[in-house]
């Protein structure tokens, strides 16, 4: 599996529709300061449902939209597409290629897309449980990003090895499990409270 493309329209300083193809290998992007080398990265997180303004450089989600220049108007909405080569069948869907798509407007009306089908951010981050990328993964590593490993708490340097071992999935159904046996236990008891309320 591989990054194949990124295409942008909207996001941060990309106004324009922008497509980035990538060939398997090894990719730089350069490009004086400021002129939006970040920015691709934040697009990557972005699309894999990152939620955390922080971690995206803003103060409030609406400020990934293109926010206009002296010469160019504001956008109303921004979207990000990434495309994965996925002929290894890494990701658990048997589509040779994977393109997920994440919209947002102005008014705060946002849309997930896996391969042009709307989904819930949910089904985005399933799709990605163990490959280590999705935005907890660790295929996206930031500056400063390295130190954090090192110096984050036992548990926090777990869940990079949980998801590298390939057990995430496993852990996520094992609390939803526990989560449903909680509220059928909690239903019993009730029954069993009318129960002797009837009898
Ligand atoms: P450096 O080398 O200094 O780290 P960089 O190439 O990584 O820079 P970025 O941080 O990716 O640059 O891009 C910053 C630029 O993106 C700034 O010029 C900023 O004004 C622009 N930018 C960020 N958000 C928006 C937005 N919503 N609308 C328009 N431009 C934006």
């Amino acid at each position: 599996m591989y990054l194949k493309s990124i295409e942008v329209h909207g996001f941060k300083s990309f106004a324009n529709k922008l497509k980035f193809q990538f060939h398997n290998g090894i990719t730089g992007i350069v490009g004086p300061n400021g002129s939006g080398k970040s920015n691709v990265g934040d697009a990557v997180r972005w699309v894999l449902g990152e939620q955390s303004v922080k971690q995206l450089r803003g103060s409030n989600m609406q400020d990934v939209i293109f926010s206009g220049t002296e010469n160019r108007k504001p956008l109303g909405s921004a979207m990000v597409s990434i495309t994965l080569d996925n002929s290894d069948h890494q990701l658990p869907v048997d589509y040779n290629e994977v393109t997920v798509t994440r919209r947002l407007y102005r008014s705060g009306e946002s849309e997930y897309l896996i391969n042009g089908t709307a989904c819930r951010l949910r089904d985005v981050k399933e799709l990605f449980y163990d490959t280590g990328i999705g935005k907890e993964g660790y295929s996206i590593i930031g500056q400063g990003q390295i130190d954090k490993i090192l110096n984050g708490k036992p548990e926090e340097r777990r869940e990079l090895f949980d998801e590298a071992a390939g057990i995430v999935k496993f852990k996520r159904r094992k609390l939803s499990a526990q989560k449903k046996l909680e509220d059928e236990n909690n239903n019993l008891t009730r029954i069993n409270d009318i129960l002797s309320e009837l009898t």
